[in-house]
């Protein structure tokens, strides 16, 4: 079965970067002194909007909306949403309204995504409220007005995470095995082990998750090409539990909205815990520490609320041990760098350490 219609957004292939100074780096503190071989997916690079994961997914919500001629999107996240961000810069360009609804108060300061927000002209109406599950029913009630007078509103439901949305890596996890595979055919005088195919040795997709459609998505993907993928996913946002049922949930709807029944056990859906830190969006010592260290090693940046912690709780697999010399991982760079600029002050001065409730 075709894949759904997609509104372009996004430059692909987005390169896919072998990041050695960073695995040797964490290879010295690691049991056996050598580190895996480690990539990352520049997924920060998907070019749109300031980039991230949520333009892949976006093209497919895109193409729905005008599809079914609605003239406004309404959807939600927090304050310093990416996907709030990528949606209105999506819907500039298809020449569509968004009306977005953010848990929390707004700011005092306009900064990151929430300054982005401005500049792409998305009305913004805050809950007041820490209750995330709170723009779920605001989200509904927006569209019911908008209804009310007269727009055809199209709904994204909260942080972007749906089946349709997770189509976006499905496809990302074709895009990877054909890097994969041509980085693989080069052989490298510095180790043999670059002749290898890519699956003589275990490969892992590590990422951050959050609302869990990337992840469901590269789970689809990957048992839909039957690519011996491992994915892991390092939960900056909700209980494991919770994660594990939204991921299999969307994984599946995912995989069935491109004619493909799959099934999937235990071992299939990983999420890793203790990287969450005092709650979501804010800054750990250990996710800060990951984002300066990548930064010094690759001169990548990484941002405080995903890919930070993502990449903390990559470097514990590595530094225990549990991930290993002889195994390949890509880290996916799900983006999210403008958040940066909203933690500035906690960046600089550092964060106090607080255990993950
Ligand atoms: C949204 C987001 C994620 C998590 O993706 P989900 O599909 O919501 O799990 C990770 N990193 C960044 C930068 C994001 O914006």
């Amino acid at each position: 079965m075709p894949l759904p219609p997609r509104f372009p957004l996004a430059l692909l292939p987005t390169p896919l970067i072998e990041a050695t100074r960073l695995s040797r780096a964490l290879g010295r503190k690691s049991p056996s002194g050598e580190g895996p071989r480690l990539f990352i997916k520049r997924d920060d690079m998907t070019g749109f909007g300031f980039g991230g994961n949520k333009v892949r997914g976006l093209e497919f919500y895109i193409a729905d909306a005008l599809a079914q001629n609605a003239d406004v999107i309404v959807t939600g996240a927090g304050p310093q949403s990416n996907h709030i961000r990528a949606t209105s810069a999506a819907a500039s360009v298809a020449g569509l309204d968004v009306v977005a609804v953010m848990h929390d108060s707004r700011p005092a300061e306009t900064q990151g995504n929430l300054l982005l927000d401005e500049l792409l002209g998305a009305e913004l109406r805050f809950t007041d409220s820490t209750d995330r599950s709170l723009v779920d029913v605001k989200i509904e009630e927006v569209a019911e007005e908008l209804r009310r007078a007269g727009r055809r509103p199209y709904v994204i439901p909260r942080g972007g995470a749906s089946a349709l949305g997770a189509l976006g890596y499905v496809e990302c996890v074709r895009e990877l095995d054909t890097q994969l595979r041509a980085m693989n055919v080069r052989p490298d005088p510095s180790t043999a082990l670059r002749e290898a195919s890519p699956w003589d040795r275990t490969c892992w997709i590590v990422l951050a998750t959050g609302a869990c459609g990337t992840q469901a998505g590269l789970i689809a993907g990957s048992k839909i090409d039957g690519a011996p993928y491992r994915v892991l996913g390092i939960t900056v946002s909700r209980p494991v539990a919770e994660c594990v049922e939204r991921v299999r949930q969307l994984a599946i709807e995912a995989a069935r909205l491109v004619g493909h029944a799959i099934t999937l056990g235990a071992e299939d859906v990983m999420i890793r815990d203790g990287f969450i830190g005092p709650g979501y969006g804010i800054p750990t010592p250990e996710g800060v520490e990951a984002i300066r260290l990548v930064a010094r090693t690759e001169g990548v940046f990484l941002d405080p609320t995903y890919t930070g912690k993502g990449m903390a709780g990559l470097l514990a697999e590595i530094l225990s041990g549990r991930i290993g010399k002889d195994e390949t991982v890509v880290f996916v760079h799900t983006g999210g760098e403008p958040a940066l600029f909203a933690h500035a002050a906690q960046l600089v001065q550092g964060v106090p350490a607080v255990p993950s409730p």
